[in-house]
Parts: C-alpha cells; sequence; structure tokens
C-alpha cells in the first residue's frame, strides 16, 4: 500500500487529489513552481518541493524535477491529474524506471490512444463505432483531395497527435480543403511537433457524449454512463452534464458494454473515457482519454463514488471496489467550468482575487484552489474553479445551479460566471435542446 503519493500538478485538480489521498490515510506532496509557491495546493498537502520557475515546461513539465521530488520525499506513487504530463508514455516509462507508481494507464495505452489514428485503428479492431475517415494519415493534398471526394463534403482535418482542439480544421467544399489541409498541418506542426493528419467525415449535428469507462488491469471493467459534454467553444467543454440528456437507458448500456468490454480486452488500467458524437441515434468514436477528465465529478456525483481513491486503489493492486452491477445511476449532475476570462473574447484575465465565497448547500460541490487574497499566475491554464451541481432529476440540478451561482462571489477579475447565468435564461438549455454548434451560434449574437 502506498504511503506517500506525489500530486504531478496544481490547482483544483491537484486538491482533488490530496483529498482523496487524505482520506485513505495516503500522505501526500505537493510539487510547485515558484509562480506557486502561495497556491492552495501547497498548503494543503502535508510536503511541498519547488521544482522550477514559472513556465510549465520548467517546473510541471519537468521530468527530471518530478522524479527527484519523489526521490527526496519518498514518496512511491505520482498521480498526474489532468494536462501536463497525464498523457505523456515517455513519462510513465521513466516512473516505472525509477521503481515508483504512476497511478494511471499503463505507457503502451497511452502511447496507442495518444495517438489518433492507432487509437481508431485500435477501437475499431476491439468492435467500437467509429466516425467514418481516412485509414490512417493522409500525406498530402491530392490524397485528402482524393478522399474527402469519396467521402463527401464536409470534413475535418485533424491532428494525429492533436488535443484541446488545436490542430483541427474543417473543410466544407473542395475548394476549401487546402487551406484547411495546409493550416491543420502547420498547428499540428507547431502545437505537437508532428504535422500527421488525418481526415473524417464532418457531422453536422451531433452531440458531444463521452463513456467514462474503468478497468483494473487485469480484465476487469465496467462503465459509468455518459457525459453529454456538447456545450463547448472553439471545441473546449464549458458545460458538462450526466447522465446524458437525451440517451436512453438501452443506449447507455449497449454504448457503456461495448466500451467496458473494449478496455477489458486490452487490460487497461484505471479511468479513462471514451469519447463520441452522437447523431441521428449512432455512436462515433473520436478518441479515447487516458486519465481523469476535467469533468469527472458528475459522473461521480451520480454514481455516488470517488474515481481517484477508485485509480489510487488499482494502482496498488487491489481490485475495483464496484462491479457493473453495483452501479447505478442517482439523479442529475452539472458541472460549469469557471475560468478567468473576459467576456466576450474569452481573453485569460489572471489577477488577484479580492474577495472569494463557494456556495454550498445541499447537492453543492466546489472544486477550486481559490482564496481570498490569491494571485492567479499568468502561466497557466485559465480554468480556477468547477462549480458541480447534482439533483434528483434535471430540473432540479439547473435550479440548484441557479441557486449556487447566486452564491457564488468571486471578485477581483473577470470570470466566465456571467456566461452561465445567461445560458441558465434559455429554453434550449432546460429542454436539454443543443449540440456541439449550439454555444458557438448563441455567443454570436447573445455575447
Ligand atoms: P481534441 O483531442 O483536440 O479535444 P477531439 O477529437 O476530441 O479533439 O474533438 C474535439 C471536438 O471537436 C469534438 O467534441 C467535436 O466538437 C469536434 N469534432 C471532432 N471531430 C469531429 C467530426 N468528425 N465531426 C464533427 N465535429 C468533430
Amino acid at each position: 500500500m502506498f504511503e506517500k503519493i506525489l500530486v504531478a500538478n496544481r490547482g483544483e485538480i491537484a486538491l482533488r487529489v490530496i483529498r482523496a489521498a487524505r482520506e485513505m490515510g495516503i500522505r501526500s506532496v505537493a510539487v510547485h513552481s515558484t509562480a506557486d509557491s502561495d497556491a492552495m495546493h501547497v498548503r494543503m498537502a502535508d510536503e511541498s518541493v519547488c521544482i522550477g520557475p514559472p513556465p510549465g515546461v520548467d517546473s510541471y513539465l519537468s521530468i527530471p524535477a518530478i522524479i527527484a521530488a519523489c526521490e527526496v520525499t519518498g514518496a512511491q506513487a505520482i498521480h498526474p491529474g489532468y494536462g501536463f504530463l497525464s498523457e505523456n508514455a515517455n513519462f510513465v516509462q521513466i516512473v516505472e524506471d525509477h521503481g515508483l507508481s504512476f497511478i494511471g494507464p499503463t505507457a503502451e495505452h497511452i502511447r496507442i490512444m495518444g495517438d489518433k489514428i492507432t487509437a481508431k485503428d485500435t477501437m475499431k479492431k476491439l468492435g467500437v463505432p467509429c466516425v467514418p475517415g481516412s485509414d490512417g494519415g493522409v500525406a498530402n493534398l491530392a490524397e485528402a483531395k482524393k478522399l474527402a471526394g469519396e467521402m463527401g463534403y464536409p470534413v475535418i482535418v485533424k491532428a494525429t497527435a492533436g488535443g484541446g482542439g488545436r490542430g483541427m480544421k474543417v473543410a466544407e467544399s473542395a475548394e476549401k480543403l487546402e487551406s484547411a489541409f495546409m493550416t491543420a498541418r502547420s498547428e499540428a506542426k507547431s502545437a505537437f511537433g508532428n504535422d500527421e493528419v488525418y481526415i473524417e467525415k464532418y457531422l453536422t449535428t451531433p452531440r458531444h457524449i463521452e463513456i467514462q469507462v474503468f478497468g483494473d488491469g487485469k480484465g476487469q471493467a465496467v462503465h459509468l454512463g455518459e457525459r453529454d459534454c456538447s456545450l463547448q467553444r472553439r471545441h473546449q467543454k464549458v458545460l458538462e452534464e450526466a447522465p446524458g440528456p437525451v440517451i436512453t437507458d438501452e443506449e447507455r448500456a449497449r454504448i457503456g458494454k461495448i466500451c467496458a468490454d473494449a478496455v477489458a480486452q486490452i487490460n487497461y488500467a484505471g479511468a479513462g473515457t471514451i469519447e463520441f458524437l452522437y447523431e441521428n441515434g449512432e455512436f462515433y468514436f473520436i478518441e479515447m482519454n487516458t486519465r481523469l477528465q476535467v469533468e469527472h465529478p458528475v459522473t461521480e456525483a451520480i454514481f455516488g463514488v470517488d474515481l481517484v481513491r477508485e485509480q489510487i486503489r488499482v494502482a496498488e493492486g487491489l481490485p475495483m471496489s464496484f462491479t457493473q452491477d453495483d452501479l447505478s445511476i442517482n439523479g442529475h449532475a452539472i458541472e460549469v467550468r469557471i475560468n478567468a476570462e473576459k467576456l466576450p473574447e474569452f481573453s485569460p484575465r489572471p489577477g488577484t482575487i479580492s474577495q472569494f465565497h463557494a456556495p454550498g448547500g445541499l447537492g453543492v460541490r466546489m472544486d477550486s484552489a481559490l482564496y481570498d487574497g490569491y494571485k492567479i499566475p499568468p502561466y497557466y491554464d485559465s480554468l480556477i474553479a468547477k462549480l458541480i451541481v447534482h439533483g434528483r432529476d434535471r430540473p432540479e440540478a439547473l435550479a440548484r445551479l441557479n441557486r449556487a451561482l447566486s452564491e457564488l462571489i468571486v471578485d477581483g477579475i473577470d470570470t466566465t460566471v456571467p456566461l452561465f447565468h445567461a445560458l441558465l435564461q434559455e429554453p434550449d438549455i432546460h429542454s436539454g435542446n443543443y449540440n456541439i454548434h449550439w454555444l458557438e451560434h448563441w455567443l454570436e449574437t447573445n455575447l
């Protein structure tokens, strides 16, 4: 059993992991950059180690510094959170080479799923339905034109190494393919150092539905239903909910089983998310994330499980603490992502929090690393808090979200909170009638 784990992350997700560890009687080590000396994760952990200067590449992404921090503190395992090194197969290999445990899947699984072409190929072989597209990378414009012509427009050009919505370009017609192809490639090159791209049929009105899976690494796996993450801006999620407003129990059971069986077959370990686009009753795989997702709390709320605790247990070699039959859905949960950004352009707004008050009460969870006087550093992601509400049903969850938002105070900086107040006025939000384009259209006319 682990006595001490190191959390290779910052912000709310570092707190999330420290909290789970403390409940399990495991000591925690925070690592931090010089910009985060006063950060909440540093204050909350049992120990902390400064691992470098502010830029992520010199601190939270510095593998030697993180390994050294484990060695000086005697931490036996590393939880990577999300982002930073969480999906870096090379890091996992180095962690294991140092006799430490990585709380997450194997380097091999991360590598397979980190490359969207091998991921799709693997999933297809495991019986998971995929978006129609090129079989592998597309080498040049001529090949792209030929494939897109066969598939029919619109198509989307996507970076094999893509993530965070980057390296993705839609081409509505043959004339627009050249610029989409070239732009996706150059974006991919600069963002990921890999300019390989592939082509998919562009679905015009899908919802983004993702299935939470969990495996024990030994051939047992379960699914924890879906999350609907269709409210997106620039391919980035803004609000997530579970269960999905339009997914039936039969559909959940069917696609859930396909996903659980797929990860069981490869002996997948820990938490994973299989992302789909959902259109006209069909699921189309787009990618798998081999880590805890930002939006995992909505799943925790409706299933009453602690996914981080479960990740740690599986990394210790213990069995999962639930079987598929133990898992049932209770009510409805919604998460909103509160970013330090100024509307309407969503430009990052680091600054000092003059006053912070978190909402509370029945069915309200606030995951954040904020406190009065906290100075948000300008070097990292703008996500500063997640507000998660849980109700007996969707209308109750929406009413609770409204109530919780009205209690929340984050003064001194601009945040995305006004967006959620405005969205709660929209009939489509209340009816659940939205797809992946709804928010972009709404923003054009309403903000
Ligand atoms: P990333 O890894 O950058 O997040 P994904 O492959 O997960 O990229 O896609 C992110 C989002 O982009 C999806 O949720 C969806 O909104 C849009 N998208 C991706 N592929 C397609 C497609 N084939 N058709 C329509 N939209 C797509």
